[in-house]
């Protein structure tokens, strides 16, 4: 949810040029040769994996963007902005506890299981992975993924306006004029909440308005998040990219960053996109197909 010429300016991202990844592209064929993948997985020392929408999908939830994007007559782009949440907060409020709701019914699938296994058994080696995402649905905590940089937010936090305060928060409902409210049905009514019964900062004397902590369209990335997610791409010595596309945000950028020193990249997606060559390897299909054979124990790995 952020548009590119402002990741570009916060990440002063021209390391990767053009011209290099040309280069590189016509070094790598890409390959689905997974025992090959597998071979590279088990030498890795520091796994960085990027995951989008798609490592979601299988646990039934919808992206909000593009077709299925559409909630009562708006869609998401109308309604995850800041100028739409200072118009109608209880309309973005509403979007948002469906969301949630949505979302707390959801299970980690077999994709989140497979990451967050990897993460425990590799610790165990001396060997780390971290999860990069732009999912906000917390689906990998779920599943027991410990380092996890949420470059999105998360569905579950929420940020006072006044105050600035971030908490945690996974009530249903989040607010008592919330219950029952958030139908996406085109023919809902708004539910028009006045703004002093809509989620409320707990600090001390504050009461002020909480937001999702998310990031909303037109909005900058959290640069403390993106330092961090460099410092990853930078030191990685594997890469897997799951369920986003490499033609958009963020993969567009953080991936072929990563091929660009040479270090192989593995996209895990259910088809190919113009950059799948990029890359090292493809593995086409769900990603919670893919991902539990291609993570598994390996028969080198000795604890
Ligand atoms: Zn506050």
């Amino acid at each position: 949810m952020m548009i590119i010429h402002q990741l570009t300016a916060k990440m002063q991202a021209p390391r990767v040029f053009c011209r290099t990844q040309r280069t590189l592209a016509g070094l790598f064929r890409h390959s689905s040769d997974m025992a090959d993948f597998r071979e590279v997985f088990s030498k890795a020392k520091r796994v960085a994996i990027i995951t989008g929408a798609g490592v979601s999908a299988e646990s039934g939830l919808p992206t909000f963007r593009g077709a299925g994007g559409i909630w009562r007559k708006w869609k998401t782009q109308d309604l995850a902005t800041p100028e739409a949440f200072s118009r109608n907060p209880s309309s973005v409020w509403e979007f948002y506890h469906h969301w949630r709701e949505m979302t707390l019914a959801a299970k980690p699938n077999t994709a989140h299981r497979a990451i967050a296994e990897c993460e425990a058994r590799l610790s165990k080696q001396g060997r780390s992975v971290v999860v990069i995402t732009q999912t906000i649905d917390g689906l990998h905590h779920s599943a027991g993924s410990r380092h996890i940089l949420e470059i999105h937010g998360n569905l579950f936090k929420t940020r006072c306006l006044s105050c600035g305060d971030v908490e945690v928060n996974r009530k249903s409902p989040i607010c008592a004029a919330l219950e029952g409210k958030g139908s996406p049905d085109t023919d809902a009514i708004d539910a028009q909440i006045p703004v002093n019964a809509l989620p409320r900062c707990k600090e001390h004397d504050c009461n002020g308005l909480l937001r999702p902590d998310v990031i909303w369209f037109g909005e900058t990335l959290d640069s403390h998040v993106l330092t961090k997610v460099e410092k990853e791409l930078d030191s990685c010595d594997l890469c897997l990219v799951v369920g986003t596309s490499a033609v958009v945000y963020p993969a567009a950028m953080f991936a072929p960053q990563v091929a660009s020193r040479g270090v192989p990249v593995a996209e895990f997606n259910t088809g190919v996109t113009p950059n799948t060559t990029r890359f090292m390897y493809h593995f086409q299909g769900p990603c919670g197909t893919t991902l539990p054979i291609a993570l598994a124990r390996h028969e080198s790995e000795v604890i």
